[in-house]
């Protein structure tokens, strides 16, 4: 059995950019979309899972990048300098960015590419739900969209 979530609880809006890459080296943003698959066996309760549990859970995780700056810690073309209250980039292409510390998210990601966003969504998702196959689809615009699956 399979079931499937999408909607407001699983939207975010987050800025970003891409080292070497012509357009989006540039400091930019998206409002990204996030839907969930899960397949496994149905329960005592004649449920796979509860869907509002389940919308909830997924939400804390996905509105955690709501209104940040996501950085890629594991990119080696970014210096990121990190103090108590501020993140400093500076990258490859000369740009140089100063954050407050609390509006940014750094990813053990080498890029922000919304191909490795929906993996990294995978992973935390499949941590809380290890018994189910997890499907993630991931909308960086409505028509530039990923999906993983394990
Ligand atoms: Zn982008």
């Amino acid at each position: 059995m399979k079931l499937k979530i999408s909607g407001d609880k699983l939207t975010f809006a987050s800025a970003h950019m891409l080292t070497r890459h012509d357009k989006c080296a540039r400091l930019h943003g998206h409002n990204y979309d996030v839907e969930v698959e899960v397949e496994g066996k149905i329960d005592e309760n004649n449920m796979l899972i509860d869907f509002g549990i389940f919308k909830t859970a997924v939400g804390k995780i996905v509105k955690k990048f709501d209104h940040r700056i996501l950085i890629p810690d594991f990119n080696k073309d970014l210096k990121i300098t990190t103090t108590d209250k501020q993140v400093i980039v500076d990258t490859c292409e000369g740009r140089y960015y100063r954050f407050p510390r609390e509006d940014v998210i750094l990813l053990p990601l080498k890029a922000t590419t919304v191909e490795l966003l929906a993996k990294y969504f995978h992973s935390l998702i499949k941590k809380q739900y290890p018994q189910f196959k997890i499907t993630i689809t991931m909308a960086e615009t409505p028509t530039s969209v990923v999906t993983y699956t394990e």
